[in-house]
């Protein structure tokens, strides 16, 4: 009985608790499909409309759809008719199981002709995005903003509403004419982990708009929210029409020579490692040497406060690089990978030459807690090109310790850190 009543409370609040963006759901999903080339247009028909109307909202409709919960459902999560992970942002490696799952399914359907079964998993996938990239999904623990309205006390008007609701809702209409959705990967396992890359983007964007919609909503100004409702929206609408022309590519196998040849690599620099798990550095990740601080990305903090380019000796002279990693000793980089899609990882390994020309660093690197290669530089030596294999690894690490007796100028920079395909 007790269990009956508890299950029966889940189900009443669930979908209340996560809803996220509600009628918006359907602009942004329009917004995305109206952007697709002709030919898939023509392939999805009427289940464009569908898509747009209905299909994105199955994941909030499971306990009235029953019909269509299955498209929502994971057969490895038994019993979770509502997926949470469905709604709110959650950590990379969970997030890019059910990115896979989910993009796997309207594939295969694709690919055996099931276009109507293809057609809810993508719909599905549709409302994952859009609910972690919507503004009032953005405070990691706090859906309702009972923390942050501590932070940013509300008006006597607003103080007893939940904040949840006039947060994300309203009547906008999104448009994003000129957008080409491009395709993020030539296998499933590819494109999901690109995906969730672009899905991040996505949340940052729409933590940025947060504060100035509660703002908005506390000086009773409609345009502003809408104004910054917007931010949020547009982006999620241009993931949301990559993910959707991905999956029509690769469920018909149809794929630009051009865009395949822009994935023939990837510069990890621009993703987000394991250790910030909300999206951002916990205190946990600083480090106290050569300063005070966190990884920076494209440039160098000289004691901790001037940002400076990236800049590594090399045989033929010192030269600036815009991509990189800087970072401090004993605190690793993660970085998830999917499965079978690269097979090599290189990058340029060095301490700058003037910040860190009294230093000493191991710069190791690792795949699945193995050691792949390393090399131990003074900040006297050339950089050097470190490169390894990546068969079978899952999560690359890339780690710096001190081997010198002045920490404070171990100024340690990981540049140009690609992953490549076969
Ligand atoms: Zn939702």
């Amino acid at each position: 009985m007790h269990t009956h009543l508890h299950a029966a409370f889940l189900a009443l609040c669930l979908p209340v608790l996560a809803f996220g963006w509600g009628q918006p759901h359907l602009a942004i999903t329009r917004a995305a499909l109206e952007t697709l080339p002709e030919w898939q247009k023509t392939l999805l028909g009427n289940e464009l409309q569908a898509l747009g109307d209905r299909h994105c909202m199955i994941p909030d409709n499971v306990y009235s759809d029953r019909e269509n919960a299955r498209y929502a459902a994971m057969e490895s999560r038994p019993g979770e008719a509502y997926l949470q992970v469905l709604h709110l942002p959650t950590l990379q490696p969970d997030c890019l199981e059910v990115m896979t799952h989910f993009m796997n399914q309207a594939v295969t359907a694709l690919r055996e002709k099931r276009l109507g079964d293809a057609v809810r998993f993508m719909g599905t996938l549709c409302h994952q995005i859009e609910d972690y990239g919507s503004p009032s999904h953005t405070v990691p623990g706090d859906n309702m903003f009972t923390l942050l309205q501590q932070f940013l006390p509300p008006t006597d008007v607003m103080k007893d509403r939940l904040m949840h609701g006039p947060i994300e809702n309203g009547g906008f209409t999104v448009s994003i004419p000129g957008y080409r959705p491009q395709l993020l990967g030539t296998t499933v396992d590819e494109a999901a982990w690109r995906l969730m890359h672009r899905v991040h983007e996505g949340i940052l964007n729409a933590r940025s708009t947060t504060i100035p919609i509660i703002q908005a909503l506390y000086a009773d100004d409609a345009a502003a929210v809408t104004k910054h409702q917007l931010r949020a929206a547009v982006v999620d609408a241009q993931i949301v029409a990559d993910a959707m022309h991905t999956i029509l590519c690769l469920g018909t196998q149809k794929l630009d020579a051009g865009a395949v040849k822009t994935l023939q690599q990837a510069a990890i620099d621009a993703f987000l490692p394991l250790e910030a798990e909300k999206l951002y550095y916990p205190q946990t990740q600083f480090f106290s040497s050569p300063h005070w601080g966190h990884p920076r990305i494209g440039v160098i903090l000289a004691e901790g406060s001037r940002a400076m380019p990236l800049k590594l000796r090399l045989d033929e002279g010192s030269r600036e690089f815009s991509r990189g990693i800087s970072a401090g000793m004993g605190k690793p980089l993660t970085f998830i990978l999917p499965g079978g899609v690269f097979s090599r990882f290189t990058v340029i390994a060095g301490l700058h030459p003037e910040l860190g020309a009294r230093g000493r660093v191991e710069f190791a690197i690792l795949g699945d807690d193995k050691p792949l290669v390393s090399a131990t530089l003074n900040g006297t030596d050339p950089a050097r090109r470190l490169e390894c294999r990546l068969e079978g690894v899952t999560r690359l690490q890339l780690s710096l310790s001190s081997r010198g007796l002045d920490s404070k100028s171990n100024y340690a920079i990981w540049a140009e850190p690609m992953l490549i395909k076969p």
